[in-house]
């Protein structure tokens, strides 16, 4: 196969700079659960923390520690999913900060600190109902941490919630709720460097949902959301991209299907961009798919199944919308063994 996912980390350098500029004062972290929404989460950490983003976002353990490998001993890494006694002592020991919304999970993490305090960041659920103590149970939730904290088992570094982004109005009743959440936990004694609620959407849009740090995965690899507008300075990293096999009957074929996780619902919706611009992407048959050819079409030639746009390809963003999902969604289903390439060298190393 020659299919490539080609990561840009110019690109990627770009974006970062870009949403760094959006949000300051407050700090960027950077998420990079899934493999760095299928770019390559060590590539992508090494990227980031040579471009001085401080904070990386790696929901589970396993990823938090990929994380501190490449990062190094100075970032800040915060794993946010509940797990039991030995991932605890894994996260611990690689200095991962865990985000808590969960009583028992509370006094597990307590339990297995050792000579350092563990650090931790509260969650209050406002509204989302995943994870996250109600808002009845969190003045108990807080005196206890305060009283584990006092105890020198647990350090609170954090407040923080997770937002639907979907209403305007359920976004500032749960900012409304944040705030208060705040209040009670400052009563009960602690004092939090970071509050955190927005991921990219939030962020990006509205200032007062900035806080301290804002938790932003899709905007810096350059994915827009699905009927949300392009955003000035940002640009897709990642370019899916096949070779012509063969040429005939008006079409090329292209070495690139169904079975590298391409979906078979774009066939005859989208674009793709080829050396003479944009081309319908006709037929995704199981290993090869099929494109309207352009003259001069030629086994080798290159086709863009989605990427920022310079050869007239469609953002995955645009693939998502056409086949009713989010910009992710065609970038996670490509096949891992679709190599990942980077396409220019990480700075400073
Ligand atoms: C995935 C995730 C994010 C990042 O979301 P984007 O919309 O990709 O920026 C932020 N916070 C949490 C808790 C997440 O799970």
């Amino acid at each position: 196969m020659s299919a490539q996912l080609r990561i840009d980390l110019d690109r990627l350098r770009g974006n970062v700079r870009v949403v760094r500029e959006r949000v300051a004062p407050a700090e960027l972290m950077i998420v990079v659960k899934d493999d760095a929404y299928g770019h390559g989460l060590e590539r992508v950490v090494a990227t980031a923390a040579a471009a001085g983003v401080r904070w990386i976002g790696a929901f589970d353990v396993p990823t938090g520690v990929r994380a501190r490998r490449a990062a190094g001993e100075h970032a800040r890494i915060f794993s946010w999913l509940t797990v039991e006694h030995d991932e605890i002592a894994e996260a611990l020991a690689a200095g991962l900060e865990l985000g808590v919304g969960d009583e028992d999970y509370l006094e597990r993490i307590a339990a297995n600190a050792r000579a350092n305090p563990a650090v931790v960041h509260l969650k209050i659920d406002t509204g989302l109902h995943r994870n996250g103590v109600r808002a009845e149970r969190w003045p108990a939730f807080t005196s206890r941490a305060a009283e584990l904290e006092r105890a020198g088992a647990i350090r609170v570094a954090g407040i923080w919630t997770h937002i639907a982004e979907a209403s305007d109005a359920e976004d500032d009743a749960s900012r409304a709720e944040f705030d208060a959440a705040v209040e009670t936990a400052r009563a009960a004694g602690l004092r939090p460097e970071v509050r955190h609620l927005a991921a990219s959407a939030a962020s990006w849009e509205r200032a007062e949902f900035r806080y301290d740090l804002v938790r932003v995965g899709a905007f810096c690899y350059g994915i827009r959301s699905a009927d949300g507008p392009d955003l000035p300075g940002i640009a897709p990293a990642a370019s899916l991209v096949a070779q012509v096999e063969s040429v005939g009957d008006g079409a090329v074929t292209i070495d690139l299907g169904a079975l590298d996780g391409l979906p078979t619902t774009l066939a005859g919706r989208v674009t793709v961009g080829t050396p003479a611009g944009s081309r319908r992407l006709l037929e995704v048959g199981p290993a090869t798919s099929r494109v309207a050819a352009w003259p001069g079409a030629a086994a080798g030639d290159e086709v863009v199944l989605f990427g920022p746009g310079v050869r007239g390809e469609s953002s995955a963003t645009t693939l998502g919308e056409a086949i009713g999902t989010v910009g992710e969604e065609p970038v996670l289903r490509v096949s891992p063994l679709v190599p990942r390439v980077s396409v220019s060298p990480p700075a400073n190393r």
